[in-house]
């Protein structure tokens, strides 16, 4: 059997295949705590539920336009409104199979092979691989001054004469990083001088803490002509806790839409008219839910940095945004495969090694889980690095004896 080079060389989703195996040791019964996760607990809103429930009944679930229902791109042409005080219109707009496949579709759009594009260290598992997929060269830049927040010269430094779109995730998954007005500024009119495309993936752009706010890339457009190279990247996954129901969108010039409909229409024909359904219901329905989510997980990031700085030897820069805590293990264990590894072995904790995100001896731990879990989690990881722990930790009626330093 012969597998295509991009069959070979593409790697397997870490995240997802670590979903997975919590899956596989809760069905056994296992105590285990899930720090992993990457989706928030709370129901999806109601008017989301009703909506495609009422679809559903009609027994009618037909084809949908490839790029969206009108309704679908009314929504976010609303929420355009409301979030980046942009008023677009239906053709700047692409509905899509969550955020991820209008990040795919759009890079399919521009990269042409050996094509290079830029991205922040650490980064979304997923953008070197949707790069490669591409037939292009991933460029991860690392912030020089060892923050996690890049300024300029970071970027500019890795811009070759193949540089076709640089990616902006702010708020950022791992770090929870919500970059300054002052890079975001930076970068917009850099790309735009330059021609570069800048992909701004805003899929936590609801989930921000501590009075930050996340910055608003149209702000600095000078040209909105069909020149524009901004590509807005959304989706009802994070801020409206609906990841399962895979609606996410692009905005962005018209030209380059119509490119990543044609694509879209020839790979999976769009998202399902039903759970479009859904999240029309959701962006133009009452808020309340994201701000009771918003509001649950703000607490959530103030217990885990709690016991976080409670912990000796771990650092910790904190997050203003995201469910996500990039922590520094380097004073315990450097690699963090192995760390990852003995504390879902040992303790029966599940954390994300940070070189699944291109930094070395981090972890990636979640907060969008429950209070007694984070509480629960981070104790028995304590426990299980630190060395001068006690021999002996009981998890229920387990008792769990230290057989290794
Ligand atoms: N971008 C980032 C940074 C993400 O973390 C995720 C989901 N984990 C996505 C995009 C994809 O979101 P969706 O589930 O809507 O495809």
């Amino acid at each position: 059997m012969s597998i295509s080079l991009i069959g070979r060389t593409i790697s397997e989703s870490v995240t997802l295949k670590l979903n997975q195996t919590f899956v596989v040791l809760k069905a056994k019964g296992e105590p285990v705590i899930h720090l992993g996760g990457g989706e928030p607990k709370s129901k999806a809103p109601i008017e989301a539920i009703t909506a495609a429930a009422a679809h559903l009944t009609s027994g009618e679930i037909r084809y949908a336009p490839v790029d969206g229902s009108i309704d679908m791109k009314k929504a976010v042409i609303r929420y355009t409104e409301a979030h980046y005080h942009r008023k677009v219109e239906v053709e700047n707009v692409i509905a899509t199979g969550g955020a991820k496949q209008a990040l795919m579709v759009a890079l399919q759009a521009i990269l042409d092979p050996q094509d290079e594009c830029i991205f922040v260290a650490p980064y979304w598992v997923s953008y070197p691989e949707m790069v490669k997929l591409c037939g292009a060269i991933p460029v991860a830049v690392t912030p020089e001054d060892g923050t996690f927040t890049p300024r300029l010269k970071d970027i500019t430094q890795n811009v070759t004469s193949y540089t076709k779109c640089i990616i902006i995730n702010s708020p950022n998954n791992p770090t929870g990083a919500v970059y300054p007005e002052s890079f975001i500024k930076d970068i917009v009119e850099f790309c735009e001088l330059k021609g570069i495309y800048l992909i701004m993936d805003d899929i936590y752009q609801l989930l921000t803490y501590n009075g930050k706010k996340p910055c608003n890339p149209f702000d600095y457009v000078k040209d909105f002509s069909d020149n524009n190279k901004l590509i807005i990247i959304n989706g009802v996954s994070k801020g409206y806790a609906m990841t399962g129901f895979r609606i996410g969108w692009a905005v962005a010039n018209t030209k380059l839409i119509y490119a990543m409909a044609n694509i879209q229409g020839h790979q999976t024909s769009g998202p399902s008219i039903l759970l479009q359904k859904a999240a029309i219901a959701a962006i133009n329905g009452v808020q309340s839910n994201v701000a009771s989510l918003r509001d649950t997980l703000e607490n959530n990031r103030k217990v885990m940095i709690q016991q976080i700085k409670a912990f000796d030897g771990v650092h910790l820069i904190e997050p203003d945004g995201t469910f996500y805590a990039f922590v520094d293990f380097r004073a315990y264990e450097k690699d963090s495969t192995k760390l990852a590894k003995l504390l879902l072995d040992k303790v029966r904790v599940l954390t994300m090694p940070g070189i699944e995100f291109g930094l070395e001896g981090y972890l990636r731990l979640s907060f969008c889980g429950s209070i007694k879990d984070i509480t629960e989690g981070i104790e028995r990881i304590k426990w299980a690095v630190d060395p001068n722990s006690p021999n002996e930790l009981y998890i229920g009626e387990r008792k769990l004896v230290r057989d290794w330093n």
